[in-house]
């Protein structure tokens, strides 16, 4: 079985939910760029105090530093049997560099979702201000009701996810991360996933093709 992996897509695409579902189901250490960082911050390494300092600027983390991060990470010993990165490589150079420094992948799942349906289910993720669920309203029924299933308390749109941000955040996908798809397809590792269905449909199709 193939088991040092990278899952790729847009945002709202479901990278989450099926890098938490592939963890589990084959016990793969789950690489998640954003718990990374928030981790590095809490355990005051040297790293993690670089990071402060450029998250408490405002920037973003540079491919360097990033890629001494996940490095850092794929030490680990429960790493030896098998990871899946998710959120990283987010651009070519990203994925250049961690080539040149040995990480060896397996495969390269790509969810594939058109882009009017990523506008769709971005729009109608709702955040619970209390619990911090994230709820994914097309699939569900809470925008009637509007209560987080978990805690009742009232659902809120998340200030990230307007129509702008929403826009500008698939711009900056498309013209930067989109390319990945090129280059690992080029090197014969990239599997085509339909992630335009139902999240136990699209993890179906990922364990298939890893199998
Ligand atoms: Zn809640």
């Amino acid at each position: 079985m193939f088991r040092r992996l990278i899952l790729l897509g847009p945002p709202g695409g479901g990278k989450g939910t099926q890098a938490g579902l592939l963890a589990e189901k084959y016990s793969l250490y789950h690489i998640s760029t954003g718990e990374v960082l928030r981790r590095a911050v809490r355990e005051e390494s040297e790293l993690g105090r670089k990071v402060e300092e450029i998250l408490s600027r405002g920037d973003l983390v540079p491919d360097e530093l990033m890629v001494d991060i996940i490095k850092e990470n794929l030490t680990e010993d429960r790493a030896t049997d098998g990871f899946i990165l998710d959120g990283f490589p987010r651009t070519v150079p990203q994925a250049q560099a961690l080539k040149e420094n040995g990480v060896e992948i397996d495969r390269v799942l790509f969810l594939d979702v058109p882009r009017d349906v990523l506008v769709k289910r971005l729009k109608g993720r709702r955040e619970c201000p209390s619990c911090k669920s994230i709820i994914n309203a097309e699939s569900s029924s809470v925008l009637d009701d509007g209560a987080c299933p978990q805690c009742g308390e009232k659902l809120e749109r998340r200030e990230d996810d307007t129509e702008e941000t929403i826009n500008k955040r698939l711009e900056i996908y498309f013209r930067r991360t989109h390319p990945l798809i090129d280059f690992y397809r080029q090197r014969g590792l990239l599997v085509d996933i339909d992630g335009d269905q139902n999240p136990e449909m699209v993890f179906q199709e990922i364990c298939d093709a890893l199998e």
